[in-house]
Order: C-alpha cells, then structure tokens, then sequence
C-alpha cells in the first residue's frame, strides 16, 4: 500500500540535511513555527543544565561553528561524535551536514571495546567528545585529532562575531553524498555502520514534517526526548522537532522520575517513547506525584508494544494518544506508523507503511511476494533506504537486494486495508529497551572465557525490558563456573544495556550441519522458561 506521494525537492538540486532542515523552520507554507519569533518563542532547553536556546541562537551557532570548521574538511570526511544529550549536539550535527561532513554518533555509555569497534568501521577523521566520554577513544585514531566539546576552543567557535560567518550552505553539498553513519547489526552479525544520504534524511524528514503540518493541533507543542540522540529515533525526532519549530526539551538520559518532573515543568505535550516507558508509566505509581497533564501524545517505536499494554496505558491515561511507529535505522527511521485518530486505537498495529515507501511481505524461504493477511518477511524499497553498510559489501548484498529492496528480518504482515503487523523478528538481534543487543557480540566475549567451550545468546523476554540477553554456556569438564560470574564477566567489557542477565548452563549448542546456531531453539527454550516463571 503507498500513501499519496510526497513532494520532495528534485534529487539533482545540491541541498544538505542541515539546509533543508532549516528552511523547512523558516520558510515553510505555512511557516513551521506559525508566525512566531524564532528569536524569543522558541527554544531547545536542556533539562539537565536549564540551559536553553532559541531557534535564531541555534541558527547562529550552527553558522558559526560551520564557518570556523569548514576548512579543516575535505567533503566526505567522517566526525565521530561520543557526547550525551546536550544542546551542543543538535548544533554540531546540523554544522557538520551543513559543511558536508558525514556524522558518526556513538553511545557514549559504550564501552571502549564498542566505541574502538565504531571507529573501525566508521574510519572517522576527528573526534568530538566531552571531558566524561574522551577517554573511552582509541588514542592516535584521528588523523584531526580530538575535541572537547565542553573546551573554551569549543566554545569560541560557537560565537564567532556575525561578520565572519558565511551562510548557511558554505559547500556544496549533493543530497546522494553520505550524511551520517549509525549503528546497526542489521539482521546477523557485529555491529555494522549504517550509511545514510542526505536525501535519505530529508525524504525521512518530508514525511514527518508534512504529517505535522496536515495534522494541526490546538496546543503549543512541547516535545521531552529522553531517547538517545545517536540512535536513528532520537536523531529523526531531534531533526523532525527542529524542521517544525517545535519546544524541543532534552533529558540526558532517561530516568522516569526525572522525566515526569520535567513534564510538569516544561508543561510537554509529546514525547518519543519506546515501549518500556509505557510499561514504566502503566506500573509506576510516581506517576501521581506529578502533574502529567499537558501530555497528549506519545510516538511510540522501537521495539514491540504490547496490545494490553496500551490498552492498560489507555485506561490510566484517557487523554494521551499512542501514535505507534515502527522502522529501522536501515530505513532511516519511521517505515510505518499510525496516523490520526482512527488510526491510533488500532493496538497490535504499527499503522500503514509511509509515504514514499513500497513494501511487500515475502516468503523469506522463495522469495515470492504473499497475498494481504499472510505472515512472511517486510521489505521495503523507497528513496529513505540506505545506501549500504559502510565498507562491508558482503552484509550490504545480503540485505539490499539488487532491485533496491531491503530485508528487514521483520515477520510481518499487512491487513486488506493497508495495515502493518509485526509478528516475529527473524533475524538475531535483541531489543533490550528497544536499544540493540547484537547476538554475536556478546558470543565472541563469552567464547573468550577460557572455562568456556561455546556459548550462544539469545532473547528472553521480559514485561519491563521486552527482552534480556540470556546465555546458554556448555562449560569446560571440570568447570564450576556459576551464573554470576558469567554475567559479571561480560558486563566489564560492554555497555550496560548489553548485560547478560540470565545463563542456562547446557550440554551442546544446538547447530545446523554447517555450524550455525540454531537460534529459534533456543529462543523456544527461553520462552518456555520465560512463561513457566
Ligand atoms: P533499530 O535499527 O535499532 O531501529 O531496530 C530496528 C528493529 O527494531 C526492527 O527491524 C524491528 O525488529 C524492531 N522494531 C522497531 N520498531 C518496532 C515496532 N514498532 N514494533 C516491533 N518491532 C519494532
């Protein structure tokens, strides 16, 4: 099913991210922020610091900052960025776009083995981080060097006098060059860098925009992200907030009572959630400490939703819409998602696929395309798939197919009236959180304990989190390894998040004749145990 197209500006015109971006704030018909001074209306605010910025002030910093860097780049050159959430991010993204620098956020909660492994396979030239993030950096891996994103040098470069400052597009940048590298494990495998175009962003952000402007509210929007801004939610959230002038309200990193005192005091009316915050709000009984009634809808995506869970949300808060998304960072964020009122009580649903993306729901073993109501595999095809995994050509052929089509790894299947269901996850990946858990990752480290013969890891699910990683272990004879030192034993080595956080011991792994883990069986094992508990 394809919505009415959209339009989009033609393909040869040079434009950046960061251009289209900030001309869709100011010139837009009719004008994104509706009239207002985007000198004193309004803002970004950081909820950690109560720093804030209005949208001119951003403006000119993004300038600023453009003009100071742009000779220090040749066009394709890649920044990695380790920062948490703060205003400086939304300025440095749209700066290095602006100047045709190609954006590498990482998780700065990673730890030094994933954040060495990001920059392998991003191959940046600089770094930008902050006093907190800076040592996990491999050291003497920028050619350019390091900078402190908290440093006075910093800082200058940002409020360089207005005279200095050229406008807002200083290079020329085509919408086919690469915009940004994110992270993914896409269906198998270590954490690849997913490489997407400026015209992936802006057809990313087209559709966002224009659903916001056809679908007037009656409110001052006020939007809280708690969502990392290196993940391809937060970050197309981040840019769609900008494009429509939206009050953008940033929390470092999520923590629910931190974030319904900020919905009190900012009076927000929507956030980006993912599906543990809904459970967190549908459980927490902090929630009537709080004035929590400006809110009016949550954009839910990432990872599962539950039916009765937002069912269970509906009842506790009648007046906030769940408007569900579903996407992947392959597509550059949102594939689907519900629209309007109708279309945001159908629980179970991720809404209909967007416009400008074609799908079809395929039978993974033929390949053959299936009738409405038959579960196969989503994929989709549309100017917001990516390019490729960066420099893995092998990764890349296995998942864009050569007619353009990405497979999602996603079991789905879209209803008569055009509406998706995800059913499964086919491919290895784990949701904790809605942040990724890539499989084999956590394999690799386990398999190099030396009381350790093989190891496989796999979801198990869990109400609070969706899923934990558990690991099954076959042990060396004569080993007493115990469950506790097996988690503590990942744990030093990766982010939080990606804990193990439950371990079967087990006699062999389960494998198909060519060595390959057969996941589904034990996944079928852990949802046994999850549901007998
Ligand atoms: P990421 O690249 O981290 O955004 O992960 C993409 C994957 O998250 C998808 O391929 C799905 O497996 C899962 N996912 C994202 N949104 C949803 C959703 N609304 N419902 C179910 N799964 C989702």
């Amino acid at each position: 099913s394809l919505r009415p197209s959209l339009s989009l500006p033609p393909i040869h015109q040079p434009l950046s991210t960061s251009e289209y971006v900030l001309s869709l704030l100011l010139n837009s018909s009719p004008p994104a922020t509706a009239g207002k001074d985007v000198e004193s209306v309004t803002y970004l605010v950081d909820a950690s610091s109560g720093d804030s910025l209005t949208y001119g002030e951003l403006l000119r910093k993004v300038r600023s900052l453009a003009a100071s860097l742009k000779e220090r780049f040749t066009s394709g050159d890649v920044a990695f960025i380790l920062s948490p959430a703060s205003l400086n991010v939304p300025v440095l993204y749209l700066a290095l776009m602006s100047i045709g620098v190609v954006l590498s956020p990482a998780n700065p909660i990673g730890s030094e083995l994933e954040v060495s492994h990001q920059v392998e396979v991003s191959k940046p030239v600089i770094a930008f981080a902050t006093s907190q993030t800076v040592n996990k950096l491999p050291p003497g891996s920028f050619p350019l060097g390091v900078v402190l994103m908290d440093s006075p040098e910093f800082l200058s470069w940002l409020t360089k006098p207005e005279s200095e400052n050229s406008l807002i597009n200083p290079v020329r940048v085509n919408q086919t060059d690469p915009a940004a590298i994110l992270f993914s494990s896409g269906t198998t495998g270590r954490v690849k860098g997913v490489l997407l175009t400026h015209r992936n962003i802006i057809a990313s952000t087209a559709v966002s925009h224009q659903r916001s402007l056809i679908d007037p509210v009656d409110y001052d929007r006020v939007g809280l992200f708690s969502l990392p801004l290196f993940h391809v939610f937060g970050f197309g959230m981040m840019i769609r907030a900008i494009s429509l002038g939206e009050k953008l309200v940033l929390l470092q990193r999520f923590e629910l009572e931190a974030m319904m005192k900020a919905v009190e005091k900012y009076k927000v009316t929507g956030m980006p959630v993912s599906p543990p915050l809904i459970v967190a709000l549908v459980k927490s009984e902090l929630t009537r400490k709080y004035d929590l009634s400006s809110l009016r809808s949550l954009g839910c995506g990432g990872a599962p939703l539950g039916k009765d869970i937002a069912e269970r949300f509906k009842k506790k808060f009648p007046g906030v819409d769940i408007v569900q998304g579903y996407g992947l960072t392959e597509s550059s964020g949102p594939a689907a998602a519900t629209f309007g009122p109708e279309e945001t009580v159908r629980y179970g649903s991720v809404g209909r696929i967007s416009e400008n993306i074609e799908a079809k729901i395929v039978d993974p073993s033929t390949g053959e395309a299936l009738p409405p109501g038959k579960n196969g595999e989503l994929w989709l095809r549309g100017p917001v798939i990516m390019k490729g995994y960066v420099e893995n050509e092998k990764a890349t052929a296995e998942t864009l197919d050569q007619e353009g089509w990405l497979k999602t790894g996603d079991l789905c299947y879209i209803d008569s009236e055009g509406f998706l269901y995800i059913v499964d996850r086919l491919k290895e990946l784990i949701k904790y959180k809605a942040y990724q858990v890539p499989p084999v990752e956590l394999e690799q480290i386990l398999q190099s304990n030396p009381d350790v013969v093989d190891a496989a890891v796999v979801p198990f699910p869990d109400e609070d989190a969706g899923e934990i990683p558990m690991a099954f272990i076959v042990r060396k004879p004569g080993s007493n390894l115990n469950e506790s030192q097996v988690i503590d034993f990942v744990a030093k080595q990766v982010a939080p998040y990606k804990k193990v956080r439950r371990v079967a011991f087990i006699n062999a792994i389960p494998k198909n004749p060519a060595g390959k883990i057969l996941r589904r069986e034990l996944t079928k094992v852990a949802e046994i145990i999850g549901s007998s508990r």
